[in-house]
């Protein structure tokens, strides 16, 4: 059970520490308490765990401090969707706002290599009105004797570059915690020109210390990729260890299976989960169709197959997609296969805008279409 407390309580209130008092006298019950600090609101959640189901959710309503309260059934308590729950499914990081309803693009670099490169594209996204890319500074590879990434090194120049071009985000994926302290260490030594969304790749779903480790940060909001390997409900329990130790900005990525079943793309595309995700969870849900395809290949109308695939992902409702681009994809040191030129970025932002409007035309029609079997239900039962 999740206790929703006013906002901008604090621990001095004499409503809050009665509540306490109260809480802590509840037999075979645990408290973990969540805090979370935004722009003009701090929001307080007290979890309770153990032995709630003798708790009536009406009681709990009336005490002290409580403005609602959510029962959780067992599964993903803390980013589930529950009965009453109106508990948010959007945020804000650095003036970008992240929601289940609306959709950002993140165009950018596998793998940082020279900052020439790095301009390129991020001036590219400036051109065609971008704030968000993806860049690896950090790259998990299968081979120990493949280009690692520059790590710490490129980060200052890739942050400046960033904030020449207004770029608000960049998603980078992040293998050990010592990478969260050299980003926050190079941001604040650049003079924070633009934000970071840690990263967590499919190899490390399952990681659950850096799962723990980057969860307790609240400075940075966190896209989880979909382990490969394993099934969806593994990897939305994995979006709960970062959950569960305070942050809650998390997006949650699909990106593809590993199974030969897939041939010939890369991985087994699964954005038809999109919907699920959405259905079970307050998470915004990311598609990463470069890596779920990983060549350039077209069909005879003229359409990549990642651009397909993309499609696939917004017409379900993905709030983000994570795409790989390069000035010059041949020379890209890592996934230069699936990487598209910049000359391709006008005409994918354009194809995801059609298919995204689409999408909310669905939206309405299948609003439109519940209103009326309300009407005919209520006429029904007359
Ligand atoms: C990536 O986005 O660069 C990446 C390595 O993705 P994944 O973890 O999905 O393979
Ligand atoms: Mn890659």
């Amino acid at each position: 059970m999740i206790l929703i407390l006013k906002p901008n309580i604090r621990p001095s209130n004499d409503d809050y520490q009665q509540l306490m008092a109260y809480l802590h006298n509840l037999p075979n019950i645990h408290l973990r308490l969540h805090h979370e600090q935004g722009h003009e609101l701090s929001l307080t959640e007290i979890h309770l765990i153990g032995t709630t189901n003798q708790l009536s959710v009406e009681e709990m309503r009336r005490l002290p401090a409580v403005q609602s309260v959510v029962r959780v059934s067992e599964r993903y308590r803390v980013m589930g969707r529950h009965k009453e729950d109106n508990r948010p499914t959007s945020f804000r990081y650095n003036g970008v706002h992240f929601s289940q309803e609306n959709l950002n693009v993140f165009a950018g670099l596998c793998a940082v290599d020279t900052p020439e490169y790095v301009e390129l594209m991020m001036k590219s996204l400036r051109d065609n009105g971008q704030v968000c890319t993806r860049m690896g500074a950090y790259k998990p590879r299968t081979s120990p004797y493949a280009f690692q990434g520059h790590g710490k090194q490129c980060l200052p120049f890739v942050f400046e570059l960033a904030g020449k071009y207004g770029i608000k985000v960049i998603a980078m994926e992040v293998t050990h915690e010592s990478h969260v302290a050299e980003i926050h260490e190079a941001l604040h030594r650049t003079g924070y020109p633009t934000g970071v969304m840690l990263q967590i790749g499919t190899r490390n779903t399952q990681n659950f210390e850096l799962l723990k480790t980057v969860g307790r940060q609240q400075n940075y909001p966190i896209l989880l990729k979909r382990g490969y390997g394993i099934s969806l409900d593994e990897s939305l329990h994995a979006a709960e260890y970062l959950a569960s130790e305070g942050n809650q900005k998390i997006i949650f990525g699909l990106r593809g299976i590993k199974s030969n079943l897939g041939d010939p793309h890369r991985n087994l595309v699964d954005f038809a989960q999109v919907a699920v995700v959405k259905r079970l969870t307050r998470m915004p849900v990311c598609v990463d169709p470069s890596h779920a395809i990983g060549s350039r290949d077209k069909t005879p109308d003229g359409i990549l197959d990642v651009m397909h695939a993309t499609a696939q992902g917004v017409i379900a409702g993905a709030n983000m997609v994570l795409a790989d681009f390069h000035p010059f994809p041949s020379k890209a040191l890592v996934d230069g296969p699936q990487a598209l030129p910049l000359e391709v970025l006008p005409q994918f932002l354009e194809d995801v805008q059609l298919v995204h409007e689409a999408c909310l035309r669905r939206r309405d029609l299948a609003r439109r279409y519940d209103a009326e079997t309300l009407k005919y239900e209520a006429a029904v039962a007359v």
